[in-house]
């Protein structure tokens, strides 16, 4: 499926939803513990699947004021010769808080994919929430649901993951509410069992952020 998240870039470059080296994706099987993410500063038009970086979950007990818990920590692994040279996406931390335990999709494939998608991103700036809109528009709130848009926290920050954890409603489980958030002044974040499932909740949302805008001119 690397292969097809490569796909999956070219494709939302030509739509300009992203410029040369903007976008992350990663990817993780239900059964194993570790996933692969797009490495950091590489042209997703040329993007290869042995490009990609393999990061380990590593699972520990700390001990909380009431309870034992589980800790988390990512762990970069070996894998290409070509990825060595190569680092993570600055997004890892958005991407391993929903990659560490896999909830609703525990035993299929989770999918995770940020991109800058323009009419997303425009629809924010002009100060919709996103999640408002679904309700006019059955063909979106039919098979995707949004989130409330995250404020303009910086990019690739503890924050920006954070924030998009809370108002996608992550669960320790890793269980999530809504198929896709949308980070204000930035992007959006979409996940789903397969890329290209994961892509269309982007486009949906995108189509429907085109008509409301035009409709307000
Ligand atoms: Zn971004």
């Amino acid at each position: 499926m690397l292969e097809t998240i490569c796909e999956t870039l070219v494709e939302a470059y030509r739509r300009n939803w992203i410029t040369s080296r903007d976008g992350n994706v990663s990817i993780r099987h239900h059964d194993r513990d570790h996933f692969y993410i797009t490495p950091s500063g590489v042209r997703k038009q040329t993007l290869q699947p042995d490009q990609f970086k393999k990061i380990g979950i590593k699972k520990g007990i700390g001990t909380g004021f009431a309870n034992e818990h589980t800790t988390y920590h990512w762990e970069v692994l070996p894998y290409s010769p070509i990825s060595t040279g190569l680092t993570p996406s600055g997004e890892l931390p958005l991407h391993f808080g929903l990659q560490r335990e896999m909830g609703q999709h525990r035993d299929d494939v989770r999918v995770v994919v940020h991109l800058h998608p323009t009419y997303c991103v425009a629809a924010m700036h002009a100060g919709i929430d996103l999640s408002t809109i679904v309700n006019d528009f059955p063909e979106l709130s039919r098979y995707t649901r949004v989130a409330p848009n995250v404020p303009d926290v910086p990019p690739i920050s503890q924050e920006l993951a954070d924030q998009c954890h809370h108002n996608l409603q992550l669960d320790q489980d890793g269980n999530i509410n809504f198929d896709i958030v949308g980070i204000k002044g930035h992007g959006v974040v979409a996940i789903d069992t397969s890329p290209w499932r994961a892509f269309e909740h982007i486009e949906r949302l995108e189509h429907i952020c085109k008509i409301v805008l035009a409709s307000k001119v």
